[in-house]
């Protein structure tokens, strides 16, 4: 696959005229190219984009409706196609891909092409002296800059509320996944959108990330990854006053009373845990389960998960695909080698997999179930990002609220209890931007989604996004 940028609606190679090479996971081999892009390319991005901002942000919300609701008709016809390049590019089961990833990127441009539609501002009465109206205006060009873990999924979560509020958009896909987002291009294209409305430039983050992030006629970034690339971007945006959105790592607390329903908990943990790898920024890697059901939970869980088939990501029994990459796979296996350093107990899984034939040189990791660690040290405090978990006995709901909370992190919790009172108590003191109760990934899209403390500042979903790419205008009138 020899992938090429997006730019003023053409599929173009770098200004340096080098590439850099795309490895599939599942099989540790090289696969194809991205363009090795720099401050060049986003600057003719840049360019393009702010010559076609005039004219769509005059577009009718109709008109780009119409369009955005074509390019996601198109992610739907491409289905398999779309599943296959991301498992390819991530390591993730195709199945998978093909019931979460695809469709949920097909249902971002949907959501937000028909957003508009029904969107409204407010009016300020002051009586008989005046009144004042809000006019929302798009902004300009939009940074989008987006994460390896759900590579469509979130690249579209950030371009179809900027494109569908009137701005344009220069985004840069993961380095690691750029596969889906090249065939977007390809889909934007076939769709009739403008030339320069979308521009997708691939390449390094160090590069092509910092040049989205310093230049000055992009006045707003949208950003999904690291907490510390979060802060480099904020630092070198916040003397430009740059609007930002961050939604950055995640630690999150699985917390389980005695009183839930056990084997819908237990279904659900398992997928909690270990769903994509366990690289999901919302995945419960920290399980804290009340003392009386401690035994039995242990129990049952490490049974399930030593029974889940680590595969080949073609294969449709597969439960749990291949690691990112190589470094990533270094990073998660030195986390349970941190782990047992610090006294944990390995109850199942802990070790790189070596797969057969054509797998044999592939990323991956069996499912790790780690127990016996305290609740503040390294490893249950810092974010690992791959299919490992700790479990961790309490007393009180005190005790568990406090080590909920004790992460320099606050993206989301789990919580499994039949305790009405008790659930709202807990979600009212969880310091965390989502909380789900008696449930896990269980999505609406209209719903805030974001994260406190360093995971990230601001809000996407619904209207949040929406206002977030649009500037608010009071107009003020006197009767
Ligand atoms: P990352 O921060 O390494 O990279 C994310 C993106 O930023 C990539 O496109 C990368 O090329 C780019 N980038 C890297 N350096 C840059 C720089 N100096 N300036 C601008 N851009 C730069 O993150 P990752 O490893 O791709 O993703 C994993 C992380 O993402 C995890 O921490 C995870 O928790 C987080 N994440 C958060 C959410 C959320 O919604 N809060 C969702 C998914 C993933």
């Amino acid at each position: 696959m020899k992938i090429k940028n997006y730019i003023n609606g053409k599929l173009v190679d770098p200004q340096s005229g080098k590439h850099l090479d795309i490895i599939n996971p599942a099989t540790g081999k090289v696969y194809g190219t991205i363009p090795d892009s720099d401050a060049r390319d986003v600057a003719l991005a840049t360019e393009a984009a702010k010559a076609a901002f005039p004219e769509w942000s005059k577009t009718s919300a109709a008109e780009r409706s119409r369009i955005m609701l074509k390019v996601s008709d198109l992610i739907g016809e491409n289905l398999d196609r779309f599943a296959l390049a991301e498992s390819t590019d991530n390591g993730k089961p195709v199945w998978l891909a093909k019931s979460v990833d695809i469709p949920r990127a097909r249902d971002n441009f949907a959501f937000y092409a028909t957003a508009i539609l029904h969107e409204s501002s407010e009016t300020h009465s002051m009586g008989e002296v005046g009144f004042n109206y809000t006019l929302r205006q798009p902004i300009g060009v939009a940074g989008c800059i987006s994460p390896w873990n759900l590579p469509l999924y979130l690249f579209t979560w950030k371009i179809a509320p900027a494109l569908a509020s009137g701005n344009t958009v220069v985004a840069k896909p993961s380095e690691i996944t750029p596969a889906t987002a090249f065939l977007l291009s390809e889909l934007c294209i076939e769709a009739g959108m403008p030339a320069g409305v979308l521009n997708i430039v691939h390449g390094l983050g160090q590069k092509v990330g910092a040049a989205i992030s310093e230049h000055p006629d992009i006045p707003m970034i949208s950003f999904t990854g690291g907490t510390q690339t979060g802060a480099t971007i904020a630092r070198v945006a916040a003397p430009m006053f740059k609007k930002l959105s961050l939604e950055l790592g995640g630690k999150n607390p699985n917390i389980i009373f005695a009183d839930c329903d056990f084997d819908d908990m237990l279904k659900t943990t398992v997928r909690s845990s270990f769903a994509n790898q366990g690289q999901i920024c919302l995945c419960g890697s920290r399980i804290f389960v009340e003392r009386p059901i401690y035994e039995k939970f242990k129990n049952a869980f490490v049974e399930r998960v030593s029974a889940m088939k680590v595969g080949a990501p073609t294969d449709e029994k597969t439960k749990v695909g291949a690691v990112v990459s190589e470094p990533h796979m270094e990073k998660v296996l030195s986390y349970v080698r941190l782990a047992k350093e610090e006294g944990g107990t390995v109850l199942c899984g802990g070790e790189r997999v070596i797969l057969d034939g054509e797998f044999k040189d592939g990323f991956y990791i069996s499912p790790t179930i780690i127990e016996g660690l305290d609740y503040n040290c390294r490893t249950n405090q810092e974010e690992i990002f791959g299919p490992v978990v700790t479990i961790t006995p309490f007393d009180t709901e005190e005790e568990v609220l406090m080590m909920a909370n004790s992460t320099k992190y606050g993206l989301a919790a789990t919580m499994w209890t039949s305790n009405l009172k008790r659930a709202h108590r807990m979600a009212n003191n969880l310091h965390m931007g989502i909380v789900w109760i008696n449930c896990w990934l269980l999505r609406d899209l209209r719903t805030p989604f974001g994260g406190v403390k360093e995971s990230g500042v601001g809000r996407e979903g619904g209207f949040e996004a929406l206002n977030f790419f649009t500037e608010p205008k009071n107009v003020c009138v006197k009767l």
